[in-house]
């Protein structure tokens, strides 16, 4: 099973993929996770990688999609993939489009989720992450058990270092919308997106649109 998670930053694309690959047994393939393993441990692509990351602009393709292509081709792979924060330009989806055809795969679905953006800016300066499993808790809507602990491995939760100013996320935001929407036309074209609303106003948060995914995704294997 091959599923693209689509959204603007902080609409909970990394909590939805966290349920649905414990639910279905697939591998989360987010680009951005990489990336910041990649700094922490201060590898080569991690160094230049940090120069783009840290103002809150996008990789170039040269270094992104290579990295793509590795793991989609790991082991881990195997059971399935979601990814999540790739393609984001145009050029990266028909890159993808080129790489999955050269493995006689092709995308099952693609979900995008849609919040307000007062929501979604709320959501990414309350976000904490675990820098060992990557799950995502927001200390408003999704604190973890114990404060500043993470449910799953106990690791201590930290604040991604683009979520901590104001300029780098209004950066990402931007792109978001200039170039990172236009993926999602390109997906609606092909008739294979699938919208999901998360927001609070309505209580409708991760957990019942990952359900709903699951739902949807029986009646595309049937
Ligand atoms: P994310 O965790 O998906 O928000 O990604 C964090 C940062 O990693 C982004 O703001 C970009 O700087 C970089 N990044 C992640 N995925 C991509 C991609 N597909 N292309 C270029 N840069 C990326």
């Amino acid at each position: 099973m091959l599923l693209v998670i689509m959204g603007a930053q902080g609409t909970g694309k990394g909590t939805v993929s966290g349920i649905l690959c414990d639910e279905l047994g697939i591998m989360q393939l987010s680009t951005g996770d990489i990336f910041r393993k990649n700094i922490k441990e201060k590898t080569r692509l991690g160094i230049e990688a940090d120069k783009y990351i840290s103002q809150g602009q996008l990789v170039p393709d040269e270094i992104t999609v290579p990295m793509v292509a590795e793991a989609l081709d790991s082991d881990e792979a195997k059971a399935g993939v979601i990814l999540d924060g790739f393609p984001r330009t145009t050029e990266q989806a028909k890159q993808l489009d080129e790489m999955l055809k050269q493995r006689n795969k092709e995308i099952d679905m693609v979900i995008n989720l849609i919040s307000p953006r007062e929501e979604i800016i709320d959501r990414m300066i309350t976000r904490r992450v675990c820098p060992n499993c990557k799950a995502t808790f927001n200390i408003k809507i999704n604190k973890p058990k114990v404060e500043g602990i993470c449910d799953k491995c106990g690791t201590k939760l930290t604040q991604r270092e683009d979520d901590k100013s104001e300029e780098a996320i209004n950066n990402r935001l931007e792109i978001y919308d200039t170039q990172t929407a236009p993926v999602l036309k390109y997906y609606e074209e092909k008739g294979i997106v699938q919208n999901e609303e998360i927001t609070i106003s309505k209580n409708r948060l991760a957990d019942k649109a990952a359900k709903h995914i699951i739902e949807m995704l029986k009646d595309v294997e049937k």
